[in-house]
């Protein structure tokens, strides 16, 4: 199908996220992810079919304010990680940064530079806030089952939560390190041909680590149209400095946000299935999209807000590199959930 090119508005850029699951069509877990319902920024959704459901829960909003809670903690972890690419963009050594700097390029062995950054970045910081939300996710939905009066059987949560931050972690770091790498490059090839003096440019590339291809570009232009105006390399240094440090704060928090929202949802997801899995329930369990109060007035998440499909089945990601998701976020900063529900009597 020949479908117009989509530009997605800025706030819901991709950004490095969830990439490689959907290249290869899997989920954390490994299984297929299959086509999903329409994409509301692109064809109206059809009217909502009134179907009766029982929810699982007996209070809707659960899972919507742990989730909250959570993403209150998101804050010190930002800073943990904001403070981690500080702490590599000085132990970035000298030498091989300048030598890189004379020869104009960073070379396929800089990938290795970059992976083992965001690597420590991964274990250090997201792995455990990943598996806090995951599990505590899981163990309200656990809750939440037993609670509509269904003798819930469960298997081994432990282990789905190690899988999954394993198989995510691979991924994230594999995502952010390849970007941070073409990142890097550009910035390097501009600011050659700039002709900014090496410590200038030494400057330049210790100030983008942790920035994103974009926000690179930014620093980029900054600095381009500063001495465009004359002004001197002292002050073009420093207020350069200055912006791209605004800007990794706000990708740490960014970051934070959506890999939090993106475990506690899976957590929540996996409960359902493993107790499925196990045989708990004896009818076929649907999915409901559920937005957050502010999250109705989003052209995306609006439109999805009520919206029920089987439980193996995905709603839409917002970008053509994110086609299906099975649960929310479906963009960054996103704080949709899903309720899991039966069909009841109309
Ligand atoms: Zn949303």
């Amino acid at each position: 199908m020949n479908e117009p090119e989509h530009h997605a508005p800025d706030w819901m850029r991709l950004g490095d996220w969830m990439v490689g699951n959907f290249e290869k069509k899997q989920d954390p877990l490994g299984r297929d992810i299959p086509p999903s319902i329409p994409n509301p920024l692109r064809e109206t959704l059809p009217a909502v079919v009134p179907i009766a459901v029982v929810p699982l829960q007996v209070e809707v909003t659960d899972l919507l304010i742990d989730l909250q809670t959570q993403l209150t903690s998101s804050s010190k972890l930002a800073s943990d990680i904001n403070r981690d690419w500080a702490r590599q963009a000085g132990e970035l050594e000298t030498t091989a940064l300048r030598a890189a700097i004379q020869v104009g390029a960073f070379d396929s062995g800089w990938l290795n530079t970059w992976a083992q950054a965001w690597s420590s970045v991964y274990n250090d910081r997201l792995d455990p806030a990943q598996r806090d939300a995951f599990l505590s996710a899981a163990t309200i939905q656990r809750r939440i089952i037993l609670d509509s009066g269904i003798s819930g059987r469960f298997g081994d949560i432990e282990s789905r939560v190690d899988q999954w931050v394993a198989s995510r972690g691979a991924e994230f770091v594999s995502m952010v390190s390849e970007s941070q790498h073409l990142a890097m490059r550009s910035l390097l090839t501009t600011e050659v041909a700039i002709g900014s003096g090496l410590r200038s440019t030494e400057l330049a590339i210790r100030s983008a680590v942790g920035l994103d291809a974009q926000q690179t570009r930014t620093i980029a232009t900054l600095r381009t149209s500063l001495r465009a105006d004359g002004v001197s390399e002292s002050i073009i240094d420093r207020r350069t400095s200055r912006r791209a440090k605004q800007l990794r704060n706000a990708r740490a928090h960014r970051i934070a946000r959506t890999e939090i929202a993106f475990a506690h949802n899976f957590g929540a997801f996996e409960a359902i299935r493993d107790a499925r899995d196990e045989g708990s329930f004896d009818e076929p369990l649907l999915k409901q999209w559920y937005t957050s109060l502010d999250e109705r007035v989003c052209p995306f998440c609006g439109p999805l807000h009520g919206r029920i499909i089987g439980l193996d089945e995905t709603f839409p990601g917002n970008t053509k590199t994110l086609p299906a998701t099975f649960v929310p976020p479906a963009h960054p900063q996103c704080r949709c959930v899903v309720l899991y529900v039966t069909r009841g009597e109309l």
